[in-house]
């Protein structure tokens, strides 16, 4: 079983998917929390080269960074994860790339989902949680924790917009694997939706 979290930066998705990870650990099940960018040893180092460096980087190139990562931590970590029975759960997966190199950047989305099929052999998650938040909750929440990101700091507001609403889109477009909820709920409410969803798939 291989599941997502996705959302703006803010929504709390490390948050949700460490609790998923405890319950469904604590159920017996042996679980893989991945996340990228940067789940690898070589995804840090492409982690550092995208958050972290200063000056410009094309938006192509950007989406190939994204892309060779998330090749390295499928071929390395998920599947063979995968193929021992373990669960997955990762913190962010192509739908990242698609909202935010496809909007986000305005590459062509439906360009950008292609390159990451290619890159990690068309493996889709089984659920995709979705943390829908606006902005500014988002912005404020990152301002608290101080996880900024020297590159990424100054991206506009309309830049995280564009990201939100190509996040909506997708899980409208494949209902059957989003589940999309809304952030600004409490912690315990949005983990107790998760884990009724996340039952009814191993039942
Ligand atoms: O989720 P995490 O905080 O590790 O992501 C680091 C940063 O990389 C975030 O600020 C996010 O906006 C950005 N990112 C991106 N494109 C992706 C994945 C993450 O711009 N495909």
């Amino acid at each position: 079983l291989f599941l997502t979290f996705e959302g703006g930066d803010g929504s709390g998705k490390s948050t949700q998917s460490a609790l998923l990870t405890e319950w469904l650990s604590q159920q017996g099940r042996t679980v893989v929390h991945a996340r990228e960018p940067g789940g690898t040893e070589l995804g840090l180092e492409l982690r550092e080269i995208i958050l972290h460096r200063r000056g410009y980087i094309a938006p192509r190139a950007e989406a190939l960074i994204y892309a060779a990562d998330r090749a390295h931590n499928v071929a390395t970590v998920v599947r063979p994860a995968l193929e021992r029975g373990d669960i997955v759960i990762q913190d962010r997966y192509l739908d990242s790339s698609v909202a935010y190199q496809g909007a986000g950047r305005v590459l062509e989305p439906a360009e950008v989902r292609d390159v990451s099929l290619w890159a990690t052999e068309h493996l889709l998650p089984d659920l995709t949680i979705l943390l829908d938040l606006d902005i500014e909750t988002g912005r404020a929440r990152l301002d608290d924790a101080r996880t900024r990101y020297d590159r990424l700091e100054a991206e506009a507001a309309e830049f995280h917009h564009r990201v939100r609403e190509a996040y909506l889109a997708l899980a409208a477009a494949e209902q059957g694997r989003f589940l999309v909820l809304d952030a600004t709920e409490p912690v315990e409410t949005l983990a107790e939706r998760i884990r009724a969803r996340v039952s009814d798939l191993l039942a």
